[in-house]
């Protein structure tokens, strides 16, 4: 079996390292040469919306897959009409877009920010009278890592954030005062069978996952219960086949998703050692029409993201129960070029570890 992957960065590349050991074959699609997946497999090198490479690219393939979710959809959906695509195209458009994506996630019961439209300088005046500061101002498409927004504290920023972003469709969020971030991962197999993994608690600096912790601490039954509640109506409404994540604000008590994503995600690449059936595996299983594996955790895991700089390999590999996973690309600030995994057996021997791990990242 031959599966294609449409985009070769990190997230696809470990796909296809899961995939192996299943007798699976793997092919990319990405417009960048070199990609990080590209040392691991064939890539097509092309545009997404080119129909010369994405022939290419389809060319005897038996399933296609998506490790990120900007694509135009048009073309995904021309896709599905000669080879099986999971997640559904449906997935792609709810997520690609804040307004579909919340009004899915309100209508299916899950709560957000209280949020508003906002289309013009008048519009965003309105959104503030009703959900008033502090608010963050969005753009509706291609936000991610924390871009394509601004907070806005009093009322006189409106201006300021306007200027920054006005131009293309946005909505307004009330400022969530969140007591911390956590993210819940589902899976969906082609028979709706629907396992989720534990609920991981994620830390960010400028807007960048920086560190996640998992199982997150001090979730109870009836949180892990909720937020597993929570991914199973978004798959299940959209026909899923694959891992879905879904973000989520802690906010004392109430569970609100932020947002979702169609695809793997980087608070999930604990799951390589620290779960039973890894989200690559499970992800890979799920578009293979395989039966799925078992998502619990193996002890205590931290990740931490190496940004920016390349780490010390020997100083990182010395610390132990460590797990490195480089991807093969160059120095850039801010970029993602690997992470790190700890695996410990309880709490405070993960809190020594990843004291020992951040001093040597520095
Ligand atoms: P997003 O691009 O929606 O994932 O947002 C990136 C980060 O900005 C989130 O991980 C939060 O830390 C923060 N953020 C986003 N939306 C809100 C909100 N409505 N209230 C408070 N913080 C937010």
């Amino acid at each position: 079996m031959i599966v294609g992957v449409l985009g070769a960065g990190q997230l696809g590349r470990m796909l296809a390292l899961a995939g192996y050991p299943l007798g699976l074959r793997f092919r990319f699609l990405d417009p960048t040469p070199e990609s990080p997946a590209s040392h691991v497999a064939e890539q097509v090198v092309g545009d997404y919306g080119d129909p010369a490479a994405l022939d290419r690219f389809a060319d005897g393939l038996d399933v296609v897959t998506y490790e990120f979710e900007n694509f135009p959809v048009e073309a995904v959906r021309r896709l599905a009409l000669r080879v099986p695509v999971y997640p559904p195209p449906i997935a792609l458009e709810v997520a690609q877009d804040r307004l579909q994506e919340k009004s899915t996630l309100n209508r299916l019961g899950i709560p957000t920010a209280p949020w508003e439209p906002v289309d013009s300088r008048d519009d965003l005046q309105q959104a503030l009278t009703v959900l008033g500061v502090p608010a963050v101002l969005k753009t509706r498409r291609l936000g991610y890592d924390g871009k394509g927004q601004h907070v806005i504290r009093t009322p006189d920023e409106a201006d300021a954030a306007w200027q920054t972003l006005g131009g293309v469709p946005l909505i307004l969020e009330g400022y969530v005062p969140f007591r911390r971030e956590l993210s819940v991962l589902g899976v969906r197999s082609q028979d709706g069978e629907m396992p989720c993994y534990p609920v991981v608690e994620n830390e960010h600096r400028h807007g960048v996952l920086r560190r996640s912790v998992a199982p997150a601490p001090s979730v109870t039954e009836a949180l892990q219960r909720e937020s597993e509640s929570y991914v199973s109506r978004v798959m299940d409404e959209l026909d899923y086949v694959g891992v879905l994540a879904v973000e989520l604000f802690d906010a004392g008590g109430r569970l609100l998703a932020n947002e979702i994503a169609p695809r793997v995600h980087n608070s999930g690449h604990w799951t390589i050692e620290g779960a039973t059936t890894s989200q690559f595996e499970n992800h890979v299983r799920a578009v293979a029409g395989l039966p799925l594996g078992v998502t619990a955790a193996r002890g205590c895991s931290g990740m931490l993201n190496l940004l920016g700089t390349q780490p010390d390999v020997a100083a990182v590999l010395r610390v132990p129960g460590v797990h490195l996973h480089l991807y093969g690309k160059s120095a850039r600030p801010g970029r993602k070029l690997g992470h790190v995994t700890v695996l410990a057996a309880d709490r405070p021997d993960l809190a020594s570890r990843l004291t020992q791990l951040e001093t040597v990242l520095g």
